[in-house]
């Protein structure tokens, strides 16, 4: 899925449950799960050359810049502190996603990443389908942004 419903599946978990011991674990099943919904994001479309690197690197930071002003705006506006366990939710939300990074914008894999990245991918569904691949991320989305 898009960096954005990772990264704010994480942060909400965090928010409800925040105790690393739980928000760590639970963020960290979430990704897989949301990855198994039928999805678009901006890597579909890499591993059939559909769509170019540089392309997907570029929609990639659009994709963060978005989650990081999300996750502020939701969580961390008006608070005195950091919301370090928001912060935190939302980094692990990706965890999965950065480990494969390099293999994907690299074409780089070191071999003690291959088992990782091979158990993400089984977990992957991905659609080039625009509007199926979008709306679970746009109800994602806006469920957090109700309940948060
Ligand atoms: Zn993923």
């Amino acid at each position: 899925m898009l960096s954005i419903s990772h990264t704010l599946t994480g942060a909400f978990i965090a928010s409800k449950l925040p105790h690393p011991a739980l928000y760590i674990p639970l963020t960290l099943a979430s990704h897989y799960f949301e990855d198994w919904v039928p999805h678009w994001d901006v890597g579909t479309g890499l591993s059939n050359g559909k769509r170019k690197r540089k392309t997907a690197f570029l929609l990639e930071i659009v994709d963060l810049a978005i989650s990081l002003a999300a996750i502020y705006y939701f969580w961390q506006s008006g608070q005195n502190e950091i919301q370090y366990h928001i912060w935190i939710g939302a980094f692990v939300g990706l965890v999965p996603d950065f480990l494969e990074a390099p293999r994907n914008f690299l074409k780089w894999e070191p071999w003690f990443l291959k088992p990782l990245n091979n158990f993400h991918h089984l977990f992957h569904n991905s659609t080039t389908n625009m509007v199926l691949g979008l709306t679970p991320q746009f109800i994602t989305v806006g469920l957090i942004w109700l309940l948060k």
